[in-house]
């Protein structure tokens, strides 16, 4: 149970306050923030907390490809890769992704089709986009050179508070905190910080926190071994304590409070929702012809998963059967959809919804007085040509079926 009535802890008597402390303390009293312990106001807690961490860190460590040569532009990189995405995840595509494109340069001359085939698998794919938006800017605005200054940073296309900071404080040595997933908890955890970490209150409480922890001397160190401790002991269940080498000094540990901070945060609600997608095959009018091909197109702006391929499907909303979806999406296709027999169906999910995707094999007509030419943005692709188009990881699994099909065929 939360000791929700107690009251926040006192570590420090303001006798023995340095400058900086007295200025934490001022802030913190004008400030309304979540119940928390007053330990960080202390200028010696701060200080043994950063020994122990970064004496940590300098011995277990991971050995990551962007720390071994830490530019701006590879810790960008791995930065946006990141976002969302495991680090065992994440390492194959790095390597792959600056292969491909190893300077700003390049990434900013490679089409964008190019770039999100090299982030297919990922997920998230509008960080791509603005990854690769933002390379351009570089070239145009700033001579292929990642800026320094941190206003010019943050305006970038992506590139929000914590990236950053991170870049300019890991690659430059800026001081600039950082907070994201792993820091919100280890930081709540050290100040014994009880509320949620999405609160208003408790997220400027954190940054706070995170700006008044950082060393003068390599602060990018100290972030990465912040969240590097919330990766490998710090972890959301059953945090490793007995080997933390900041467990004397944290709020957390001394209350017996891991499993309860940081606070719940509300669960997502997912919604169901059954989707249908088409595989409509050529009718080759020409014999000559011998391999098929299926309609697919490149999805526009503004909608789930712009600037990859797919075949004609339904979003937005659910529909009972794949005889009403065909009717649903052949007016916003301009053909109609004649669904034929179920090949598969798929679980994923997309942001808060929990879909149920059934893949059937279709037909497709003109519509009265039309020619029987697709319109545009739509075109027949062969299974090697699809092979070669980026599509979000439902799209491949429905080109892998296909190409199990054509060679059972
Ligand atoms: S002592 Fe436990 S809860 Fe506190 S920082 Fe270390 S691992 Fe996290």
């Amino acid at each position: 149970m939360l000791p929700t009535n107690s009251e926040p802890t006192k570590d420090i008597t303001t006798k023995c306050l340095s400058k900086s402390d007295h200025a934490l303390v001022a802030w913190r009293e004008s400030n309304e923030s979540p119940l928390h312990g007053e330990c960080w106001t202390s200028s010696k807690w701060r200080a043994s907390v950063r020994r122990g961490l970064l004496g940590w860190f300098k011995k277990e460590s991971r050995d990551l490809p962007w720390r071994s040569d830490s530019t701006p532009y590879r810790v960008w990189v791995s930065e946006i890769m990141l976002q969302q995405t495991q680090v065992a995840t994440v390492v194959e595509y790095y390597h792959r992704f600056m292969d491909s494109f190893p300077t700003i340069h390049a990434l900013a001359e490679a089409s964008e089709q190019e770039v999100l085939a090299h982030w297919e698998g990922l997920g998230y794919y509008r960080r791509a986009r603005s990854l690769h938006a933002a390379a351009r800017v570089i070239v145009e605005q700033h001579d292929a050179k990642f800026p320094c200054s941190y206003e010019e940073v943050i305006a970038l296309p992506g590139i929000g508070r914590y990236t950053a900071g991170a870049i300019l404080s890991i690659s430059q040595g800026q001081r600039l905190p950082i907070l994201e997933g792993n820091t919100q908890r280890v930081f709540s955890r050290w100040i014994g910080m009880r509320g949620p970490v999405t609160d208003r209150a408790a997220t400027k409480l954190l940054w706070k926190f995170a700006e008044a922890m950082l060393p003068t001397r390599n602060p990018g160190n100290f972030n990465q071994a912040a969240m590097e401790i919330g990766a490998l002991l710090c972890r959301p269940t059953e945090p490793d304590c007995k080997g933390c080498p900041v467990a004397s000094s944290c709020e957390a540990n001394r209350l017996g409070l891991q499993g309860e901070i940081p606070g719940k945060v509300k669960k997502v609600v997912y919604e169901d929702r059954r989707e249908f997608a088409f595989v409509i095959k050529e009718k080759p009018s020409d014999s000559t012809i011998d391999s098929s091909r299926y309609l697919v197109r490149l999805l526009p702006e503004g909608v789930r998963w712009a600037g990859l391929w797919d075949f004609p499907r339904t979003t937005e909303q659910s529909y009972e059967s794949a005889l009403k979806a065909g009717h649903g999406l052949s007016a916003e296709l301009g053909f109609m959809i004649v669904p034929g027999e179920k090949l598969a169906s798929l679980r994923h999910a997309v942001t808060r919804f929990r879909i149920d995707l059934q893949i059937h094999e279709s037909d497709y007509r003109p519509f009265p007085g039309d020619s029987w030419r697709v319109p545009k943005p739509w075109k027949f692709a062969t299974v090697t040509e699809l092979d070669n188009l980026p599509m979000s990881v439902s799209g491949r699994k429905i080109v892998d079926r296909i190409r199990k099909q054509e060679s059972n065929s």
